[in-house]
């Protein structure tokens, strides 16, 4: 089947094996006589499907054995209360905001952490620049700090984690890595607690990842939700009520998807990353040489997953639009609170999609000089 190539920022893409396994085990997973979304989560083979997916993911990312890995529900935006309700001893937390995403979770921690302090903000940039992190204000006794690491609307990913210990602040790094998850290797020295919804470069929406060190479990505020206590999920292998199993399912054959990956002799996350340098730097240098194409972003902090881009003249958007729909290139209109295009590019984005593009932005640029 010859299907379009969709560049939609979340929920997106989803590898189309994937899909054809999901849809081949539907009415029956592996002779059980059951589909997936029909069976108890506490019963053998679902209980084998959530091993395997917590195994290859543990596999897949060498998430450390200090760390718990957690299949939650409620997205990005409930672990934006989750985090300070279970990490933030009600003292202050530091936020750095990089964009839309960062900016709602410094306002959602406000509620519950005694103060949310901003150490640094690209606002006055538009959100097209990291700030240095040599300028992070950070408070002393801070119970964490929180990064976004791939603005997903502004299109600003951190290349690098920040070392907070050689900044001088003995807090954990939270990261919200919802929209660049599984595109390239974490540095785990660097991090204590990351999240991310699925919907991006997971499965479907519904599931929330969370990895979190074990020293950090256990100090949750008494209001925080028993169904949203780190510690309790950890404690009940993430069924201490019932977890999207279909959700874990779904991200369980990506995962076993991911391991298959070669690129250049490298396999998994480490060939997902090349493949996803490859990728941006193909589309970002026709956007760069171009005259028709814009990207504002810095270019030590461009998302190698999500790429606005806006056209010079704005009265072309609905033709460029309406082209690339005509040639099989979905879902390119930019977020509504930054305008223009954006061409999301998570893993199961195929070069060849990125190519198609690129030959798309040439043909419409000349076109329309
Ligand atoms: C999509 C996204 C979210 C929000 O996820 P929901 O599942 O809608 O709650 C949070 N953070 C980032 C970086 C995102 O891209």
């Amino acid at each position: 089947m010859n299907r379009p190539y969709n560049f939609s920022a979340g929920p997106a893409a989803i590898p189309a094996e994937v899909l054809e396994q999901a849809a081949a085990e539907m009415l029956d997973w592996h002779g059980s006589g059951m589909g997936v979304m029909e069976m108890s989560h506490r019963g053998k083979e679902f209980i084998s499907i959530y091993e395997q997916a917590e195994a290859d993911l543990r596999e897949l990312l060498a998430v450390p054995a200090n760390f718990k890995i957690l299949f939650m529900q409620g997205g990005g935006l409930a672990e934006n209360a989750i985090v300070p309700l279970n990490l933030s001893h009600a003292a202050t937390v530091d936020f750095v905001l990089t964009g839309s995403w960062s900016q709602k979770s410094f306002k959602e921690a406000g509620k519950y952490a005694a103060q949310a302090h901003v150490s640094a903000s690209a606002e006055d940039s538009n959100f097209t620049a990291i700030p240095p992190a040599a300028s992070w204000d950070l408070s002393r006794g801070a119970s964490y700090v929180h990064l976004c690491t791939n603005e997903t609307i502004h299109g600003v990913e951190f290349h690098e984690l920040p070392d907070l210990k050689a900044l001088g602040s003995d807090a954990p790094l939270v990261i919200d890595f919802s929209s660049h998850v599984a595109s390239r290797p974490v540095d785990w020295s660097r991090v204590g607690l990351a999240f991310g919804g699925a919907q991006k470069n997971i499965g479907p929406a519904g599931l929330t990842i969370v990895i979190v060190r074990e020293d950090l479990l256990g100090h949750a505020l008494p209001a925080c939700p028993s169904a949203f206590n780190y510690k309790t999920v950890a404690d009940n292998q993430s069924m201490y009520n019932t977890p999207p199993t279909w959700g874990i399912y779904m991200a369980g054959l990506t995962f076993q998807w991911l391991k298959r990956q070669r690129e250049g002799g490298l396999t998994g996350i480490a060939a997902m990353e090349q493949r996803n340098i490859a990728k941006a730097e193909l589309l970002y240098r026709s956007i760069d040489q171009s005259q028709l194409y814009l990207n504002k972003v810095a270019p030590n902090c461009r998302s190698r997953m999500n790429i606005p881009f806006f056209l010079r003249n704005e009265a072309l958007n609905d033709a460029f639009l309406a082209g690339a729909k005509e040639r099989g290139l979905l879902q390119l209109k930019g977020h509504k609170s930054v305008g223009g295009m954006r061409a999301s590019i998570y893993n199961a984005m195929p070069l060849a999609g990125v190519q198609a593009l690129v030959d798309y932005l040439h043909a419409f640029e000349q076109q329309h000089a």
